[in-house]
């Protein structure tokens, strides 16, 4: 029996994926003229963010530095100082930004409130997603928010641990299915999954089938819920 349902938050409540598509398309534009020959600018982005994962984590400030270090190496020093200009600007830009709720989100999660303790549980930079989270109006309906370094089985269970909730009475709903299903699922609670139509490549996995379930929006989660409490 579900009584407490997670919600991720990035793609999930709010636009996120959108924004850094649109800077990766800066980024291609703004260095291309500089990138040495045959360079695979999105590759060496896409390389530079993975190997930097550790050290600088999630979010938009950990993009924006692997994206200025991908301009500079991938055109061998060459990149005039204006040109990294433009790319920090759009960071600034991302940072200030208003949360952009997605469709349905208040009415969905004021109708989950009435019958179920609501949390939110979102990684990446903690300025930024707590920003984010004070911003979107919604942040009186949860009962709890975290922003973790790492959604993975030993942070959930830390994390539900904290506040004494036990898996097998918690669904988390979100977008990604390795970081905001599977985890949830192997520590025995539900795993609800909302696709979005544009997916960060590094969340993308071949996801076993029949282990949780999926909605087309989040304006379905209350149905869920009810049909859930029926089975
Ligand atoms: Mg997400």
């Amino acid at each position: 029996m579900v009584e407490v349902v997670g919600f991720d938050a990035d793609d999930t409540l709010w636009q996120c994926q959108d924004t850094f598509d649109d800077a990766e398309r800066l980024f291609l534009e703004t260095v291309s003229p500089y990138a040495s020959p045959g360079v695979d600018l999105k590759g060496v982005l896409r390389t530079t963010e993975l190997s930097n994962l550790a050290i600088s984590g999630y979010g938009v400030k950990a993009f924006g530095l692997s994206m200025i270090e991908a301009a500079v190496t991938s055109s061998a020093g060459a990149i005039p100082s204006r040109d990294i200009g433009i790319l920090v600007d759009r960071i600034n830009d991302m940072l200030r930004e208003p949360v952009k709720l997605l469709d349905g989100v208040a009415d969905a999660l004021h109708a989950v409130a009435q019958t179920h303790r609501i949390v939110m549980i979102t990684k990446g930079d903690l300025f930024h997603q707590t920003r984010k989270v004070q911003n979107s109006g919604l942040h009186h309906l949860f009962e709890h928010v975290k922003v973790v370094l790492e959604k993975d089985v030993s942070t959930y269970r830390a994390v539900l641990n904290e506040w004494g909730i036990s898996p097998s009475t918690f669904v988390m709903v979100g977008n990604s299915v390795r970081s905001d299903i599977l985890p949830i699922v192997e520590l025995g609670g539900f795993g609800l999954h909302i696709p979005y139509h544009v997916t960060w490549e590094h969340e993308v996995v071949d996801a076993p089938k029949g282990t949780f379930c999926t909605v087309a929006s989040i304006s379905d989660v209350a149905e869920w819920l009810a049909a859930e409490h029926q089975s």
